[in-house]
């Protein structure tokens, strides 16, 4: 298979392809796929150590508390509940674990370095790798989490810079596109994507797409609208499956040889069209909860990766 690079014009070709076509793009995504993976897909799984109380204003998200919503709030997990935490993911086969806390960042927090703390610890003895996802980064605060053990850090992009003041107006577009590249300098792996089925159109996510190529991320984590009621964005129309699974038909375009995962809203939006990201070239995904909604059973998961002739990366646990 030819490593050429993926235009813009031809990406919207393929994003606005309808009817039969659609299963030839699907074709070729699942083609490109199998090239650079085979038959291993990845599963991480994730935990929420702090939850809510966000002074952001996200439209998407339930943790922002400028919205009502009735998700629970908690303030930074204790070691034992976080070590808990831990172990459900390994449980579960994840081939990553990882630790997301609500907010802006954790800036002159005791929180960061208690959780830089948890990390070390966790990650002593070649287990599961912990992953974060702590919001923005200064240099110190990413030096600090590499020396932790922090392999991949997560910090969504989430749309385009032109469509990003539409969703969230108390931070921006660039200093995202800053904590990547200081993450980035620190010697973390990234993974960045974002969200969909939030008022943008096709343009909007070709411009995360190529604006995520442009800083070279690692992993590409794909998140569909599950609307929350009390967000602004709870009546929002849903996606549609078919249009999902072009999306991640055209990513795969864009990132041939890049973990393209799905990862929220895969069971609310696509329902018993979940088996076929694989087949539109995704390589990924979340098993268990996600941060404030359920997931899947990990046995349907597991079901599911078994009757598509898929085999789970085996994580660094099982593999001693
Ligand atoms: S996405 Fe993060 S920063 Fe935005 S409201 Fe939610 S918790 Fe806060």
């Amino acid at each position: 298979m030819r490593k050429e690079e993926i235009s813009h014009d031809d990406a919207f070709f393929l994003m606005t392809l309808e009817g039969n076509d659609i299963y030839d793009l699907f074709y070729w995504a699942n083609r490109i796929r199998y090239h650079s993976f085979k038959d291993v897909i990845n599963y991480c799984s994730i935990i929420s150590v702090k939850q809510g109380r966000c002074t952001e204003d996200c439209t998407f998200c339930s943790q922002s508390n400028r919205y009502k919503t009735d998700i629970s709030s908690f303030p930074l997990m204790q070691e034992e509940e976080f070590a808990d935490a831990v172990e459900v993911g390994k449980r579960l086969k994840a081939d990553s674990i990882g630790a997301v806390t609500s907010g802006y960042g954790l800036e002159g927090s005791k929180d960061f370095d208690t959780m830089c703390g948890y990390i070390t610890e966790m990650s002593k003895g070649n287990e599961v790798p912990i992953h974060t996802s702590v919001g923005v980064l200064t240099v110190e605060m990413a030096e600090k989490l590499a020396d932790s053990g922090v392999e991949m850090v997560n910090h969504n992009l989430e749309t385009s810079e032109n469509f990003y003041p539409k969703i969230c107006t108390t931070h921006s577009y660039k200093d995202r596109v800053e904590t990547i590249k200081i993450a980035k300098q620190a010697g973390m792996a990234i993974c960045s994507g974002g969200i969909f089925g939030v008022g943008e159109g096709l343009e909007d996510r070709l411009a995360l797409a190529f604006a995520l190529k442009t800083l070279d991320v690692d992993a590409i984590p794909l998140n569909f609208l599950n609307p929350v009621s009390g967000t602004p964005l709870s009546l929002e129309k849903s996606i549609a499956p078919m249009d999902i699974l072009k999306t991640i038909a055209v990513f795969r375009f864009i990132f041939p040889d890049k973990e393209v995962k799905v990862a929220g809203g895969r069971e609310k939006n696509l329902r018993d069209l979940q088996s076929w990201i694989f087949y539109a070239g995704a390589n990924s995904t979340m098993i268990g909860n996600y941060l404030t909604t359920k997931g899947k059973t990990a046995e349907d998961d597991f079901q599911m990766i078994e009757d598509l002739g898929l085999v789970l990366k085996r994580n660094r646990t099982i593999a001693k």
